[in-house]
């Protein structure tokens, strides 16, 4: 189903038309009542809407990072007098301060449309039972899907994130049919209803929503296996909206599918700033279309990922986002190799009988960074076998020699919301 066809199947040049009549009205908002933002537009020469003349300009246009959102914090880059903002939210603070969000009335009707849009791309339907257990908050995951699971008509059950031993209780009561929550949570939860004893036929679930943190294909097929789901991708940031700017379809669920009648997307080089072409990786920019609080010209997300025009067999015009390899502050350099958590997300699993709990430790002993892996097995196997075949297939694919330790179960730290997989003690000595 799609729950906005015109919207969602506009031809490209009819899409490309309404964005820039959006971003016209995006600037001239931004340009009236942002002034740090209002600033650097004359000094790029736009001074005016109108000196947009097309999408192509958008290149000359300043870029946003955080900092400017730190520095203007909390409300310094707001485009509307705060009493129109009738919602607050906040990034959740992964890499320093957090960032502080607000949203009109009109941003939350965009919103929850965007996360029907989201749900609808799921296969999720009216009147399903949608177990709800991002965290609800400052965080913008648990109100985001919930917003959009009662605009399409769903039971929504707002569990929140954490109290696990409850969250069995419930999904089992209440029939949950969608599961919404961080892809590390979904494993936590698969593996505590498995030790409660609360098999797949007690359970009526049928699709995950994962998001909000790094996750391979590899750990996709775990979650699946474990609870009997087809599993989808939901990307979104809080300075852009939150959970809703892609999401995958079921019909391909290769690559989220954009927003592009809300969020404007480009990839372009980090080092260099140029636009980069279709297929090839680069940091995952956004401008809004129709934020009315606080619109965002060209935010680097620090997110890496690819965008293909390709048509999909849903029948969406959109672009579609490969899988987010991390965020470029999140690549570690060991002995001066880069090396992505998610590379060895997808290698530990590939490896078989590893259980998808994982976290990576470095340290500086010496002058050589090490790095340890831990991890844990799915059943009594040899461990130490484990633990060999386990370094020769990291090794092999990264080229880093690393040490694995497989911990007992339980051993590596749960998570409740956003999993921290990096423990670097580098800077600590
Ligand atoms: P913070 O940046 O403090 O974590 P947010 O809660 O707004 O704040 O999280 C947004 C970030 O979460 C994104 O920029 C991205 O790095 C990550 N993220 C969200 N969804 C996904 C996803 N599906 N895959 C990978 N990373 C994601
Ligand atoms: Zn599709």
């Amino acid at each position: 189903m799609l729950w906005n066809r015109q919207r969602e199947t506009l031809p490209r040049e009819r899409l490309a038309a309404l964005q820039l009549e959006r971003l016209h009205a995006t600037l001239a908002r931004q340009l009236a009542s942002v002034a740090p933002i209002a600033e650097r537009l004359r000094a790029a020469g736009v001074s005016s809407p109108e000196d947009v003349a097309s999408l192509d300009d958008l290149t000359r246009l300043p870029f946003t990072r955080k900092t400017d959102l730190r520095e203007h914090y909390p409300f310094g880059l707001f485009a509307v007098p705060r009493e129109q903002v009738v919602r607050i939210h906040a990034s959740s603070g992964t890499r320093g301060k957090p960032t502080v969000v607000g949203y009109t009335r009109n941003d939350l009707e965009v919103w929850s449309e965007v996360m029907a849009r989201t749900l609808a791309l799921a296969g999720v339907e009216p009147g399903m039972v949608v177990h709800n257990a991002y965290g609800y908050g400052l965080f913008t995951g648990g109100l985001g899907f919930h917003m959009g699971a009662e605009r399409m008509g769903c039971t929504v059950v707002p569990i929140s994130g954490g109290m696990t031993e409850r969250q069995v209780l419930m999904l089992e009561d209440l029939g949950g049919q969608v599961l919404c929550c961080t892809p590390s949570y979904a494993l936590n939860l698969a593996q505590t209803l498995a030790e409660r004893g609360v098999g797949r036929d007690r359970l009526k679930l049928r699709v995950g929503m994962f998001g909000a943190e790094p996750w391979t294909d590899a750990m996709r097929d775990a979650l699946e296996r474990q609870l009997g789901i087809q599993a989808l991708n939901v990307y979104g940031l809080s300075e852009i909206v939150g959970p809703g700017v892609s999401a995958e379809c079921v019909e391909e669920r290769r690559g989220a599918h954009v927003q592009e009648d809300h969020f404007l997307v480009e990839v372009i080089d980090p080092q260099s700033g140029q636009p980069c072409a279709p297929g090839v990786e680069g940091e995952l920019v956004f401008t809004t279309l129709t934020k009315e609080a606080l619109p965002m010209l060209r935010y680097r997300t620090g997110d890496l990922s690819s965008i293909d025009l390709a048509p999909c067999a849903c029948g969406r015009t959109t672009a579609r986002m490969a899988r987010i390899r991390g965020r470029i502050d999140d690549m570690l350099i060991i002995r001066g190799v880069n090396l992505y958590p998610s590379e060895v997300e997808r290698v530990l699993l590939s490896v078989g009988d590893v259980a998808p709990h994982y976290q990576l430790v470095v340290e500086r002993p010496g002058a050589m960074d090490e790095l340890t892996v831990l991890c844990e097995s799915v059943s009594s196997v040899d461990l130490e076998d484990l633990q060999q075949r386990a370094e020769l297939a990291l090794q092999a694919a990264t080229g880093l020699s690393m040490l694995v330790k497989v911990l007992a179960p339980g051993g590596v730290p749960r998570s409740e919301g956003k999993a921290v997989r990096v423990i670097d003690r580098r800077g600590l000595v």
